[in-house]
């Protein structure tokens, strides 16, 4: 009998790609097949039973799901006091195509990066299986442009009417509203609305609504969308953390998005319904007409492609220190700012608040020459009661104790 190297043996360790949130990356190559992969160490003996469930949550999630728009798991073994997930190789993630100031995102090309990241969804949702982690840097690209989903670290199989999920879990930025409202029983929906973040991303080329608590969060939602009435999300008020927000209209969509589509703004704004029993599904996404009207998506092999990781290329930082907005105020002073009526985003940069009181993002446009929304970063207010303000204390201690 011929003994199988172990993964020690047969994966042969290269340079690192990048820390994780459990452990390091390392680029290395399958001696059994030439074929370079990524090895994923995850460190059990650091975090003990929580990072067990969770590698083991990947591994089996990960080969239930076959996909060209998914990553392929090719092996995991222990070793020492590590488990080793390995995967493809992936050249690169939408969090560095976004950030290349020498790549032109057009319309097509968008409209390419939005079909492959639903379609790696439609195939987790019609498994039962909620990525919960979306966000540009876990969207892998492969060396012939196709992206995929990577990460499902802290995806979970879904299904069970009582199954009650940990909600502090989402990437802030790309969370959905339930989620930042304490939702424990939330289904595929909220990966639809971190895909509608990144379609805004896409266009934009920055995060678009960069909350810097839950409630910050929020604040900048209900900004950009309007405050939703109990009839556009009848069940908002029964939510777990739900705290009432000074009503704010919705300004226009095409003034956040100047140079999108109508069809483009349709499905966004179809992703990004409040209620997540009305939001659009990955599959009925796929079939919005946005996806059948010109231009045609670029295939995936002509998109255009940021230096590949091998090639020693940096990796950006979360919070892009020259074109994220800047948060002038404390946020607890944010917290307190009432928006004068009739005042829309746009007028933040007219200086018609009182200084001190708001939360001023950059000039639109100024950061990368590209076609950018006006300014969100204005903060609504929330109508606390004693009993409120108590919880709100707690979320935000919390928050700060997550940052
Ligand atoms: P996190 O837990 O923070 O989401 P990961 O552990 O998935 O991050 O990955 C850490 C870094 O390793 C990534 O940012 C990326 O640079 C790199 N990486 C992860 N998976 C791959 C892969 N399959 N191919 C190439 N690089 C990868």
């Amino acid at each position: 009998m011929v003994d199988r190297p172990s993964g020690t043996q047969r994966y042969l360790k290269g340079v690192t790609l990048g820390e994780g949130t459990y452990g390091v990356v390392y680029k290395a190559l399958d001696s059994q097949t030439n074929r370079t992969v990524a090895v994923k160490k995850i460190r059990l003996g650091k975090y003990k039973e929580g990072v067990h469930v969770t590698a083991l949550r990947e591994i089996k999630l990960l080969r239930e799901l076959k996909d060209p728009n998914i990553i392929e798991m090719i092996d995991v073994y222990p070793h020492k006091r590590n488990l080793h997930l390995v995967f493809e190789f992936m050249e690169s993630d939408l969090e560095a195509v976004i950030r290349d100031r020498n790549i032109v995102l057009s319309a097509a090309d968008i409209k390419s990066y939005m079909q492959m990241t639903l379609k790696g969804l439609a195939h987790c949702h019609k498994k039962w299986v909620l990525h919960r982690d979306l966000k540009p840097n876990n969207l892998l690209i492969a060396s012939d442009g196709q992206l995929k989903l990577g990460d499902f670290g802290l995806a979970r199989i879904f299904g069970s009417p009582d199954r009650q999920f940990t909600h502090q879990v989402f990437a802030r930025w790309y969370r959905a509203p339930e989620l930042l409202f304490g939702s424990k029983q939330y289904g595929a929906g909220v990966d639809i609305w971190a895909a509608a973040c990144i379609f805004a991303e896409l266009m934009l080329r920055r995060p678009f609504l960069q909350g810097s608590s839950d409630i910050d969060q929020l604040g900048k939602i209900f900004a950009a969308f309007g405050t939703p009435r109990e009839s556009q999300w009848p069940d908002m008020t029964c939510l777990p953390d739900y705290v009432e927000f000074q009503f704010c209209p919705a300004p226009p969509l095409r003034s956040l998005f100047p140079m999108a589509t109508d069809d483009a703004l349709d499905l966004l704004s179809r992703m990004l319904a409040f209620d997540p029993r009305s939001r659009i599904t990955a599959q009925q996404a796929l079939e919005h007409r946005y996806f059948h009207s010109e231009p045609a998506a670029t295939r995936p092999e002509l998109l255009s492609r940021p230096p590949s990781r091998s090639e020693g290329q940096p990796k950006p930082s979360e919070a892009p220190s020259s074109g994220g907005p800047i948060v002038l105020s404390p946020p607890n002073k944010s917290r307190r700012v009432m928006l004068p009526p009739g005042v829309v985003s746009g007028d933040v940069h007219s200086g018609q608040l009182e200084k001190g009181y708001m939360t001023m993002g950059e000039t639109p446009n100024e950061h990368f020459g590209l076609p950018m929304s006006t300014d969100t970063q204005m903060l609504l207010r929330p109508k606390l009661n004693s009993t409120d303000r108590s919880h709100l204390k707690r979320k935000l201690d919390m928050d700060s104790a997550f940052a």
